[in-house]
């Protein structure tokens, strides 16, 4: 990066993107500030990936890097119905970071992002110690906000894809480990995009939020917001079970995990015939978890019997020391 320098840098990015020819780019990469038309409403969300807090280099791929930069982000436009439209990136890099990575970085980031129609439009690039990749993401809502307070009792309450697999990746990455099905899932999140925008046109569901803490604890979130609580069936979890039997540490990790970036969203009773329909239209599982009820911010997992499971794992929290 030091050889070709900031501005050098700027450049090559600015000849590979497409924000001069969107027509919705008034202005992209190059000038003080990009311009872009909006109609309202738009979604704005950041997330950074920093390493060291966030990831090793040696756990994956560059591609697989950016790739993930751009997928945590997009799920957070996802959660609220949304798709994602633009995009900028804030890049912290030592000057001895070699160029041919930073390259492969980009291109994991572009390939989703292409693939999402999404722009890259600006950013920041300065020197730090370590690699951070920052992304800024702005989407658009054309079938309105799904907000995390829309949760009624007597909602059923879904999962799209499986969880708690990203968090079993994770431990086994923080363990030494480095090839296996549930590393690949956390270094590679789902895309939940097209399932997010077909529910939300639907106009019929509820509360939705990403899965990105934990379920339970991320589920509180949904309660919270909404002043409602939920019980979730634990057997009825979208959770890896080896040999069919579920387990106590995939349970665990399923619901305090995190790092799954599946949509859990609520909705009417009489939606679940739809909400099947749309599940196979877009190859995605959906699992029906449990449901809303009236108790404000009290999250229960009861068993197959209905008693109460007690857990001992909470969800994510960034500041927290770790357990
Ligand atoms: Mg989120």
């Amino acid at each position: 990066l030091g050889d070709i320098g900031e501005f050098g840098w700027i450049a090559r990015l600015a000849r590979r993107t497409r924000s001069a020819s969107d027509p919705g780019v008034l202005c992209g990469i190059g000038d003080d500030a990009a311009a872009i038309r909006i109609n309202p409403p738009i979604l704005i969300t950041t997330d950074v990936l920093a390493e060291g807090v966030h990831f090793r280099r040696e756990w994956g791929t560059s591609r697989q890097l950016g790739r993930r930069a751009f997928a945590v982000n997009a799920s957070d436009i996802a959660a609220m119905g949304g798709r994602p439209a633009y995009a900028l990136i804030d890049l912290r890099a030592p000057a001895t970071f070699p160029v041919r990575e930073l390259e492969a970085i980009y291109s994991g980031f572009r390939d989703a992002a292409d693939r999402q129609r999404v722009v890259l439009i600006g950013g920041n690039t300065s020197s730090a110690r370590r690699l951070s990749f920052g992304v800024t993401l702005l989407g658009r809502a054309p079938h309105g906000c799904l907000t995390r307070d829309r949760c009624r009792a007597g909602d059923d309450l879904y999962v799209t894809g499986t969880i708690g697999l990203a968090a079993l990746g994770l431990a086994a990455l923080r363990a030494g480990r480095r090839r296996t099905v549930a590393i690949r899932r956390f270094l590679e999140p789902p895309l939940r995009v097209e399932i997010a925008c077909a529910l939300a046109r639907t106009g019929l569901v509820g509360g939705m939020i990403d899965v990105s803490d934990g379920l339970v604890q991320d589920l509180g979130h949904l309660c919270e917001a909404s002043g409602v609580g939920a019980v979730i069936d634990a057997t009825r979890g979208p959770v890896p079970a080896p040999r069919g039997r579920l387990r106590r540490r995939e349970l665990e990790h399923a619901l305090a995990g995190g790092e799954d970036y599946e949509l859990l969203f609520s909705a009417l009773p009489a939606l679940s015939r739809r909400i099947g329909s749309i599940a196979r239209r877009y190859r995605c599982n959906v699992s029906r978890i449990g449901r809303i009820v009236r108790t404000p911010r009290n999250v229960r997992v009861v068993d197959a019997d209905g008693r109460p499971l007690s857990l001992t794992a909470r969800g994510h929290d960034h500041f927290r020391k770790r357990r």
